[in-house]
């Protein structure tokens, strides 16, 4: 009997491969004015705007580089809909009612200046004042404003930093298309990261046992002939590939390997969260297929605000017909290694790998084990934990969730592996 493999990537792939494609990264190389910041100043670059972009670059002037902790999207995002709609538990503004609260009453009264409006935010973070001058500013601007009531009000902002949000996906897709190209020649491949990218996926699932050294060892160019007999090139993997047969892989990247390299996928291979368009992006980016969002557990604890679901990535890859249905290999008799690399693990996707452990039943199915590889440097022990125990928690039977890592522990299923590159 075959053993199955299903193999999630997190953006550790991508970074381990050397592809620069972090959110860090993508601040560093877009947001911030670098040339400024060798003189000491904090400012954008002049050809940066965006509502997002501007957000996180006043996370940056609060937090500064500090190992940019802050600069996650996903938990901005949620974030800033919560202090909006909810009022902040932390009391990072003056009252406790949310901050759209505050804003509907200062964009009304036409009659309080903005130095008062900023004494209601005045001792808050510069990030918080910002979201309420943008708020402000955009309700203000509404033609005929006295015309709509307050829930549409709050309905059309709420669409304004959705639209916006949508602007910045396509940036960020042309940010890492920019990536996937050799810096000195656009029209070639980034070939370093590609060769890496696939000697890593050989360790991850053992497809092969060597390392390749360049892409001409895996890609080959046949001819092939169509019906009416004239010839085409035709790209095609090495057959070493055959042996991924039984491996599906979700990657949490906006990054498609198989579509880079041109050749039809040897495995089942899905993008969770969009992947990159095929337009310019300038001009025509599609990248309503890059997803940024929030994980549907905060909307769903949350009252039926039913406008916030806009900003759920499991709403929007519900409404993305492109994506792939079938993604996790068949429930039989098989055993199935569910394997992790380079996935923060962190909440934000929590949703993805509850429906994966519940699909396969993990606390009693004995076929199902959990491999998590790292690399050097990138132990993450805590985050597993707290993984395992927030799933045990969601089960029906209280007394299993408690001792689901030690019944993986006990029956050797669960395993976590360095993996190295020489
Ligand atoms: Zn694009």
């Amino acid at each position: 009997m075959e053993v199955k493999q299903l193999l999630i990537l997190g953006n550790g792939f991508d970074l381990q491969c050397g592809l620069k494609s972090s959110y860090e990264d993508f601040f560093n190389s877009v947001i911030i004015d670098n040339i400024g910041k060798g003189f000491g100043l904090q400012q954008m670059k002049p050809s940066c705007t965006g509502f997002w972009e501007t957000l996180l670059f006043h996370y940056y002037k609060r937090n500064g580089n500090s190992k940019y902790k802050w600069c996650d999207i996903e938990t901005i995002i949620k974030n800033t809909l919560w202090i909006l709609y909810y009022g902040d538990n932390d009391k990072l503004i003056n009252t406790k009612k949310s901050l759209w609260e505050e804003v509907k009453l200062c964009a009304e009264s036409k009659q309080i200046p903005e130095q008062y409006a900023y004494s209601i935010v005045k001792n808050t973070e510069d990030q918080i004042k910002f979201l309420f001058s943008y708020c402000v500013k955009f309700i203000r601007n509404l033609e005929k404003i006295e015309d709509y009531t307050d829930d549409e009000k709050l309905q059309l902002l709420t669409m304004q930093l959705f639209q916006e949000l949508n602007n910045f996906e396509k940036r960020f897709c042309q940010f890492i298309k920019n990536q996937i190209v050799n810096p000195q020649d656009k029209n070639q491949l980034n070939l370093n990261y590609l060769v890496n990218a696939v000697n890593l996926l050989a360790r991850l699932t053992n497809f092969y046992n060597y390392t390749f050294g360049n892409i001409n060892q895996f890609v080959i160019s046949k001819v092939e002939y169509k019906d009416y007999g004239e010839p085409f090139i035709k790209k095609i993997l090495s057959n070493e590939f055959y042996a991924l047969r039984n491996t599906n892989i979700i990657n949490f990247n906006y990054t498609a390997l198989f579509d880079i390299l041109k050749v039809e996928s040897p495995c089942v291979y899905g993008n969770v969260h969009g992947k990159l368009c095929n337009n310019r992006c300038t001009e025509n980016c599609t990248s309503s297929n890059i997803i940024f969002g929030i994980d549907d557990t905060f909307i769903q604890t949350q009252d039926a605000n039913s406008d916030l679901r806009l900003f759920s990535k499991t709403y929007r890859k519900m409404l993305d017909t492109s994506a792939p249905i079938n993604i996790l290999p068949s429930k039989d008799n098989n055993e199935i290694e569910i394997k992790f690399y380079g996935h923060s693990l962190s909440e934000a996707d929590y949703s993805y790998f509850q429906s994966i452990f519940d699909y396969y039943n993990l606390y009693s199915n004995d076929k199902v084990s959990l491999v998590f590889y790292y690399s050097k440097g990138y132990e993450q022990y805590e985050a597993i934990y707290k993984l395992i125990n927030v799933y045990g928690r969601t089960l029906a039977n209280e007394n299993q969730g408690k001792n689901l890592m030690h019944k993986l522990l006990l029956e050797n299923r669960l395993k976590i592996e360095e993996i190295s590159l020489d």
